[in-house]
């Protein structure tokens, strides 16, 4: 079956042909690390996520990469704005690498809560600044910079199609792009590679470099590393829909002037998740993140589930009530789980011809470009399966959840170390006291064991246990 996705280059959707048969390789842009992740950056994750997943069920071997950007100030393209680093060290008395490490860990830890799987290969910007040295001086050996100022620039007019991607005018790009009032720049869209004239006079974060002692711009991190790590032709890059014009639009300049052919075949970009009076911002300060949630009474993977009854190319509206009904929801389904699992009969066996329906219908959706919705209703579908036994619904539930990753079947909680023979004296003393009409005693008993997870079933000939569910 065809893997469609749609290729914000082409505008089209288009079927996954990758450079190697059967293998992916996936590059993704990663946070800026001077605060928390919001919950908008990290629907961006989760889209990246379910994409991955899709990728490996159908039985790619998924390459994947991400950035970390730890470097000063490089939210944006320019000299301006702040340093959102310098900023955070001294609102929280620490140094920027205290700073950059300690909101690391913090967006690792939201992906483990959300079941985000890490990527194959995480890598700082501030690790490879001598990859990003070189790639510069590629750039300038092939005549595509200029210095000024004593900053190194890319000349956006010496790549053709700088618009390819974002597809919109120069002028469109121009005035859509931040503001930047750098008097040295050539074109405006132009884009610093090198820093040692920065505004930013007392940057912590330096290094040497053939241009002198600075540090590197913005966009330069994803192309060294992405390159470093996955060859010179990648299968697919992604990010959220603000990147398109700028970031991803530098990284193909840069990256295509340097290797000279083409880099990435297919660009995925995830929409926006907006609040009901606008925009999320992470520099603002004033933004959702998953403590927030926790607070609010909501689980990482309620959210995760919020995130997938809607297309990733959609806005997606955020608001607690609709939170609150995605968590009603997740609830709901998790429990019908519960049941059906409750209810395997041991004879019941597995058929594959009558599984295997289910799951084409499931890549079926997955395929066409994430259809995460449509592949919830399949799972509707299997569990109100009358063609199904439960064995096999449960075997389908566990199977679609290697992509949903909500945790949809708990698992037995089975004590290793409990003692089968002190189980077996407490039916027997349990069974005593029953016939001895000693109610209360008989449940005491019953209520001992089910603290341990034993559930016991009084059948006409005996009483059985089992660990509960
Ligand atoms: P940042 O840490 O700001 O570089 O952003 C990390 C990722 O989140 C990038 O892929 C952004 O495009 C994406 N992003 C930023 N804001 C939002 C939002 N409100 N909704 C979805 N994705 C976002
Ligand atoms: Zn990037």
């Amino acid at each position: 079956m065809k893997f469609l996705i749609y290729n914000t280059l082409t505008r089209k959707k288009e079927e996954l042909i990758t450079v190697e048969p059967d293998k992916v390789k996936l590059y993704t842009c990663g946070p800026t690390v001077y605060n928390f992740a919001h919950i908008g950056n990290l629907r961006t994750y989760i889209f990246e996520d379910l994409l991955k997943k899709s990728l490996s069920y159908i039985g790619y071997e998924v390459k994947h990469v991400m950035n970390i950007t730890d470097v000063g100030h490089l939210e944006s393209d320019g000299d301006l704005g702040e340093d959102k680093m310098a900023l955070g060290a001294s609102r929280e008395k620490k140094t920027v690498w205290e700073i950059a490490r300690f909101y690391e860990e913090a967006f690792l830890k939201d992906c483990q809560l959300l079941n985000i799987e890490k990527p194959s290969v995480i890598c700082r910007a501030t690790e490879h600044i001598e990859d990003m040295i070189e790639f510069i001086k590629i750039l300038e050996e092939k005549g595509f910079t200029y210095i000024a100022n004593g900053n190194v620039y890319f000349s956006i007019d010496k790549y053709e199609n700088y618009n390819k991607l974002a597809n919109l005018s120069m002028e469109e790009l121009q005035s859509g792009s931040r503001v930047d009032i750098d008097p040295y720049k050539k074109n405006p869209l132009d884009f610093v590679l090198w820093f040692t004239n920065s505004k930013f006079t007392n940057q912590i974060m330096q290094w040497q470099s053939p241009w002198g002692k600075g540090f590197p711009g913005w966009h330069i991190e994803c192309s060294a590393m992405s390159i470093k790590y996955l060859g010179e032709q990648i299968d697919i890059h992604c990010g959220g829909v603000d990147h398109i014009p700028v970031h991803h639009s530098n990284e193909i300049a840069q990256s295509e002037s340097a290797l000279g052919h083409r880099w990435v075949n297919y660009w995925m970009h995830g929409e926006f998740l907006v609040l009901n009076k606008g925009k999320m911002s992470k520099s603002s300060g004033d933004f959702l993140t998953i403590d927030r949630l926790k607070e609010e009474g909501f689980s990482p993977l309620d959210y995760r589930y919020f995130c997938m009854q809607s297309r990733y190319r959609k806005q997606l509206v955020f608001s607690f009530e609709s939170l609150k009904e995605a968590q009603n929801a997740l609830s709901k389904l998790k429990n019908r789980i519960k049941i059906i699992s409750k209810y395997i009969e041991s004879d019941e066996n597995i058929d594959a011809n009558k599984t295997n329906q289910y799951k084409n219908k499931f890549i079926e959706q997955i395929s066409s470009d994430l259809n995460l919705p449509n592949a919830f209703t399949v799972l509707t579908e299997v569990i109100k399966s009358e063609l199904l036994n439960n064995a096999e619904k449960i075997y389908l539930i566990k199977d679609f959840d290697n992509i949903f990753s909500l945790n949809l079947v708990e698992e037995e909680q089975v004590d290793e170390n409990i003692d089968i023979h002190w189980i077996e004296q407490l039916i027997e003393e349990r069974n005593k006291a029953r016939m001895q009409k000693d109610w209360a005693k008989a449940d005491d008993i019953r209520k001992l064991l089910l603290s341990h997870s034993i559930e016991l079933v009084d059948t006409k000939e005996r009483t059985e246990w089992k660990y509960k569910k």
